[in-house]
């Protein structure tokens, strides 16, 4: 009999979701502090960024932890497991998969010792040991795992471009970990904001684009980097600064140090400010509630229309909203209600709740939208499934005319740097131009806002900032289409199987590493209630699993 998974979401409509952002990561050095705890409710400032799995490592100096699982923070840890991960350094990452399946193996922060398996026992050198969460997504995978595969340091246990770069980190045991990275860093292409660690040492990269966004904060005792400042903000850290495209920090006990390993080639995301982060962050410089506002004024100016009141579907076309009602003297006001505790599958729906679509997420108000002419202002159309499923209800509860704003431009080209859309395809945008949309959504009037009236919301020079999926101009090279995508390394491996080929010898020669690996979890010992999975070369390493 199937069951729920029990795991909550934000999506309006779980069949249809939105743009899903591709992870939080979370970074502290503070000796002293409960950092485990702080981890924590940073991840929980970042749980918008990702909602498939979460979890935290920790150092005490001698051995690095990791503890995670598939759901949310909350549901991931509780308080005696946090009291068990003790130490003073701690990352965190709360996922959602741009490369590699949603499994328990993607799940961040990844683990690796820097000594080969099977090149020193026991009695070898000391490994260290490296855990990294990353946000974005790489380009140049299916290289990078052709190299892996040269060195022999696989693991057929991960399909994540974020395991690979890990295990390139670990391939240099005869380097410090901050010597291979700025090695290895230079080497990737794409998006990527990473926080790693080793016993001793917080980092923090990101790429040359700084497409995905990366602050560093101070604690009173201490040292954090996380996604959006709104993370630091929540554990009492003051923001510093963000980390410069192509910029490496290393904290330690020596304190902070910085090197560049690229040069900045600035190219940042302009849907963070629209719709990915947090209305209380700040992403270079700009306020992202202040940008929304600005934005919705724009949509204003650009698509203005007679109407009685302006809505906002909540939460996220909130500012947008309260933009347009400002710009206009249209008033504002709800006429949505958004219950935030339905689950996606708390219960397993029967087809009658499924029909019920999104009105098990939102509720009108009728008395507001009844007799009136409404402007509806959301964040993006995607699919338009939710945006016709909302016209409807609003039609429903009475309202006589209803017009929908998008503080937008149509998405019309998939990302490849840590967002997932939907597939070309599916995107409504592709096939159809705005009467064309406005039409397949039942909307009275559609208006988007323009690519120049949101560049200048954001105060970014244009140039600064990526804007493929709304212009098509693609700011780092892409690879051809076969070796590009969510399940890149799942493709390859299938190929290689099938092929009998080079890879697939080589894949052999992996799995022999997962045999390892999966023994190691049957032989596992229990730790604080959980099984204790995994123990490295070195002794130093573990791997927590509930
Ligand atoms: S393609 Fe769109 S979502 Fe992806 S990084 Fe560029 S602006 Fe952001």
């Amino acid at each position: 009999m199937p069951r729920g998974d029990g795991r909550l979401t934000h999506e309006l409509d779980p069949q249809q979701p939105g743009p899903q952002d591709a992870c939080g990561v979370f970074g502290v050095w503070a000796p002293g502090e409960e950092v485990a705890k702080l981890t924590y409710f940073g991840l929980y400032a970042l749980q918008h960024r990702g909602q498939e799995a979460a979890g935290i490592a920790v150092s005490d100096g001698s051995s690095v932890v990791v503890y995670k699982d598939l759901g949310l923070v909350a549901q991931v840890f509780d308080e005696s497991t946090l009291a068990s991960l003790r130490g003073h350094i701690a990352i965190g990452h709360a996922r959602y998969s741009t490369t590699g399946a949603s499994n328990w193996e993607n799940a961040q922060p990844t683990l690796r010792a820097t000594t080969p398996r099977g090149t020193s026992g026991d009695d070898g050198p000391a490994a260290t040991t490296i855990a990294l969460a990353h946000n974005g997504n790489l380009v140049n995978t299916a290289e990078l795992a052709r190299r892996v595969a040269e060195l022999g340091v696989g693991d057929a246990t991960t399909t994540s471009d974020t395991a690979l770069v890990t295990a390139l980190l670990a391939a240099r045991p005869d380097l410090s970990v901050e010597a291979a990275a700025l090695e290895v860093l230079p080497t990737l292409r794409g998006a990527f904001s990473f926080v790693f660690m080793d016993e001793d040492t917080l980092y923090a990269a990101r790429d040359p684009q700084g497409v995905r966004p990366l602050v560093l904060g101070r604690l009173e005792r201490g040292w954090v980097v996380a996604s959006e400042t709104a993370a630091l903000d929540m554990v009492g850290a003051s923001v510093v600064r963000e980390i410069e495209p192509g910029e490496l920090l290393a904290i330690d006990e020596h304190g902070l140090r910085s090197s560049r390993f690229a040069a900045p080639e600035p190219k940042g995301c302009l849907f963070e400010y629209v719709y990915l982060a947090r209305p209380d962050s700040t992403i270079s410089g700009r306020n992202i509630y202040a940008g929304r506002v600005a934005i919705g004024r724009a949509l204003a100016r650009e698509h203005p229309v007679e109407a009685d009141l302006v809505i906002p579907v909540p939460e996220s076309g909130t500012p947008a909203a309260i933009g347009y009602a400002e710009e206009s003297g249209i008033p504002y006001g709800a006429g949505l209600v958004k219950n935030a505790y339905v689950g996606r599958t708390f219960i397993q729906p029967s087809q009658t709740i499924r029909q019920l679509g999104i009105r098990l997420k939102l509720n009108p108000l009728r008395d507001n939208v009844r007799g009136k002419r409404i402007v509806v202002v959301d964040d993006s159309i995607v699919r338009g499934n939710t945006q016709r499923a909302i016209i409807r209800m609003l039609r429903e509860a009475g309202a006589v005319e209803v017009h929908v704003r998008i503080s937008s431009p149509p998405v019309k080209w998939p990302c490849f740097y840590g967002i997932d859309f939907a597939t070309k395809a599916e995107l409504l945008a592709n096939g159809l131009d705005t009467d064309g949309i406005r039409r397949s959504i039942g909307a009275d009037s559609l208006g988007y806002v323009s690519l120049p009236g949101l560049i200048a919301a954001t105060e970014q020079p244009k140039t600064r900032l990526c804007r493929a999926c709304f212009d098509g101009e693609y700011p780092i090279d892409l690879p051809a289409d076969n070796v590009i995508g969510k399940h890149v390394l799942e493709g390859l491996a299938k190929t290689a199987a099938n092929t009998g080929g080079h890879a697939s010898k080589r894949r052999g020669s992996d799995s022999s590493h997962a045999g390892e690996n999966s023994r190691r979890t049957g032989t596992g010992e229990s730790a604080g209630g959980n099984e204790r999975v995994a123990t490295s070369p070195g002794g130093a390493d573990a791997l927590l699993r509930p």
